[in-house]
């Protein structure tokens, strides 16, 4: 008699305690779904946001969420690619032209350095959706390359803004020119130094490295006088970053656009080294090996 109150009085308990547990993992279960969204949203999700604008993407998300620390200081580099004005064996309009149709396709949005430097989020909040252009070895004292108007008037037509590399040279600034890049400037393309005199740099270093301020900070003075804004970005000639950033500290830079490497850059640092592509044998070749290498 007593054995089987014990069991009763056991399985009675076993009740009571199965119904508390069953009590709790209901107010878990309750709890997690209020907490998920927020966390979702506050994390770089390149898919489920991917169907919305930039813009609703930004309004959605509450200001609190997109505090610096929410976000990680170290991202990827939108994918970059480094154009130069045609020659005889390539013809970059028709390779623009190719590119410019598959970004079109993808739906990525082309943005340039200082839309970053405005918007630091972006790179975090838009992980993935975001491209870069850039045309090299524009000269401020010629005008420019019939194959570079090409260029910029498929970019102006698609609604694409370019970051475009200025060797600055002499004092001579050929008006054409410098009424162009006025006016792509303040439609928000990026005027970027590509120095005075196209030198290397990791060259410069090895000799004079104090030269290197000079040879930089002449172009961004020219630019500036030109264009009425002064240059965050400079491109790197031939690629060649060097290994004291003293100097380019000095000038005031944030932005050293080079060629290898840079597929990551740290937000916490201020002068950010990042890295580019140029063309491959086709622009949808070009574009699969941008999307391996920057976005892995
Ligand atoms: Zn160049």
């Amino acid at each position: 008699m007593q054995k089987k109150f014990v069991k009763h009085l056991l399985i009675l308990g076993l009740c009571f305690s199965l119904l508390a547990c069953q009590g709790q993992p209901i107010s878990v279960v309750a709890e997690t779904p209020t907490t998920l969204p927020a966390t979702e949203t506050a994390r770089p999700a390149p898919a489920s946001t991917s169907t919305l604008t930039p813009i609703a993407t930004s309004t959605n998300i509450p200001t609190a969420t997109l505090s610096p620390t929410a976000l990680p200081s170290v991202r990827q580099t939108p994918p970059t690619l480094m154009l130069h004005r045609s020659n005889a064996k390539f013809d970059a309009v028709q390779f623009l032209r190719e590119m410019i149709a598959i970004l079109k396709e993808s739906n990525l949005r082309v943005i340039t350095y200082r839309d970053i430097q405005q918007n630091p989020a972006i790179t975090a909040t838009e992980q993935g959706k975001l491209f870069i252009i850039t045309i090299d070895d524009i000269y401020l004292r010629y005008p420019m390359h019939e194959s570079v108007i090409e260029m910029i008037a498929l970019l102006q037509e698609a609604g694409y803004p370019a970051v475009l590399g200025i060797v600055t040279e002499d004092e001579y600034a050929y008006p054409e020119t410098v009424a162009k890049l006025k006016e792509l400037s303040d439609q928000g393309w990026e005027i970027a130094s590509h120095t005075d005199n196209h030198r290397n740099l990791g060259e410069m270093e090895r000799v004079s490295p104090r030269a290197i301020y000079l040879e930089v900070n002449d172009s961004l003075v020219k630019i500036e006088a030109a264009i009425d804004l002064r240059p965050i970005t400079l491109i790197l000639p031939e690629g060649q970053m060097i290994n004291e950033g003293k100097q380019l500290r000095r000038a005031n830079l944030t932005w050293i656009v080079g060629i290898n490497g840079g597929t990551q850059y740290d937000t916490a640092r201020d002068l950010l080294y990042v890295g580019r592509d140029g063309p491959g044998l086709s622009a949808s070749e070009t574009f699969i090996n941008m999307m391996k290498r920057f976005l892995p």
